[in-house]
């Protein structure tokens, strides 16, 4: 059964609960009332019969008047002696007592009593003198006409209770079917995601945001989004790695097949060849190492490690490398102890550094400056090197992004892999990396780790 269905059923039938409820409630209501007021007929009607009985001095009932009586129409009335023997009815020829059980009785009392034809309402009223009961009057009304308007009441009420549901039960058909629309429009567009595989499908919506429908088809098309970036990092992925491992093996088969037409074991193209499998080794290494620390599985030893010797040891390893190229210095170095991985951090060092120095022309500089800052390491590697454009910016952290001036250079260095390791490796040691840059001036790294407790 369909929600849509379901939902009209439940409404239309709670709602017709509640109104036969109600509809019972005013039934009794009306039916109470209406008892009530035969009731209070009859009262009236045996008050007046007793004003026309006159008790002899022999304790006989005598009637004033009789023929001046006059009782509604459908009004019966008996006045009965002790010996039970009628003494007076209307209408005339009335025989049997209207309550045979309020006659025995001879006490005061309403009662519903039905005939072979007809239903009354009786009341039995005992005739008193000081000394003894010298007799009974019975009034009665036909109650057909009350029956007649219960009948009509129900059937209203049932006329009505049937015609609200109806009603009702299309109003919210029509309601839930509008309401649902979005739910259908969706199902046939994940439909379309699975048949067609196109992550790009969205659902098309214009109604309010606020409700859960509307939050739940922008909560679907968000995850649909993200999806379609997942899978287009992961294409992407896979052919950025097809593409870095294709050149080094491009050129290790040149070299074999060198080698197979010389017939012998070329020194260079050995050489070459070993440059490329180590270049594929360090690749392999790094991407798994990113693998690790995406997935919050990087194998790490932490132990209190003084940043500022690591430090040390790194800019001077590097200062090597420099020469007289740059003007590499460091500019405030403080005792920094942190909770880290020594190689990791090392590892980070040389990535921001190398950049830096990488991406610095000759006669520049490169400062760095470490310092101790609310509870927290701060290193700045600053340089006056070639900058990051903006469109660049957002996205160097991202694995294989090269810059545009780096990708047509092909220097055996990086792949786009340094930054995003820097930023893993200090993300799992529970710090941040910033950076600003200005095209043509330089950038700076800002990398917060915190200190060791
Ligand atoms: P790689 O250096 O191997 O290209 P990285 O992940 O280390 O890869 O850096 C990504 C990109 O960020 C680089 O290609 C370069 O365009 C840019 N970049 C990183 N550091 C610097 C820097 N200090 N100065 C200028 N550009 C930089």
């Amino acid at each position: 059964m369909s929600l849509r269905l379901r939902l009209t059923l439940l409404y239309t039938s709670l709602l017709g609960g509640v109104l036969s409820l109600f509809g019972a409630f005013v039934y009794g209501l009306v039916s109470v009332v209406l008892m009530n007021q035969i009731d209070n007929t009859l009262s009236s009607a045996a008050n007046e019969l007793i004003f026309y009985i006159h008790i002899n001095s022999s304790g006989q009932i005598v009637f004033r008047s009789l023929y001046d009586i006059e009782v509604g129409d459908n009004l019966n009335f008996e006045v009965w002696n002790n010996e039970k023997k009628l003494q007076s009815a209307r209408p005339i020829g009335l025989q049997d007592p209207l309550d045979i059980v309020g006659l025995r009785s001879g006490k005061v009392q309403f009662s519903t009593v039905q005939n072979e034809i007809q239903k009354f309402r009786v009341l039995n009223v005992p005739i008193q003198t000081i000394r003894e009961p010298v007799g009974v009057i019975q009034v009665a009304i036909d109650l057909t006409l009350l029956e007649v308007t219960q009948r009509t009441l129900a059937s209203v009420l049932v006329i009505l209770v049937g015609i609200s549901m109806l009603m009702f039960g299309l109003a919210s058909w029509f309601v839930n079917g509008q309401a649902l629309a979005p739910l259908e429009i969706m199902t046939k567009v994940a439909t379309n995601i699975t048949h067609a595989n196109d992550l790009s499908l969205r659902i098309p919506f214009t109604g309010s945001t606020n409700d859960e429908v509307g939050k739940l088809i922008i909560t679907f098309n968000q995850t649909m989004h993200r999806l379609e970036q997942l899978f287009s990092t992961q294409r992407r992925f896979i052919a950025d790695v097809s593409h870095e491992l294709r050149t080094p093996l491009t050129v290790i088969k040149g070299n074999i097949g060198l080698m197979r037409r010389i017939k012998k074991l070329d020194e260079e193209s050995l050489s070459s060849v070993e440059t490329e499998v180590d270049r594929m080794i360090h690749m392999v290494g790094d991407l798994l190492l990113l693998a690790q620390a995406e997935s919050g599985r990087l194998p790490l030893d932490l132990k209190p490690i003084e940043l500022d010797t690591v430090l040390l040891a790194v800019y001077n390893q590097m200062r090597v490398v420099v020469g007289e190229r740059l003007h590499m210095r460091i500019s405030d170095i403080d005792q920094v102890i942190i909770n880290g991985d020594r190689d990791r951090i090392k590892q980070v060092l040389f990535n921001l550094l190398g950049n830096a120095i990488q991406y610095t022309p000759t006669g520049g500089s490169v400062t760095i400056t470490l310092r101790k800052v609310s509870e927290k390491a701060q290193l700045i590697i600053n340089d006056t090197g070639t900058g990051i454009p903006a469109k660049d910016l957002p996205h160097i952290f991202e694995r294989f992004y090269r810059g545009e001036k780096s990708r047509v250079r092909r220097d055996g260095i990086g792949y786009g892999l340094g930054l995003p390791i820097a930023f893993w490796i200090v993300r799992s040691h529970g710090g941040t990396i910033e950076v600003t840059s200005q095209e043509g001036k330089g950038s700076t790294f800002c990398v917060w780790l915190p200190l060791q407790k």
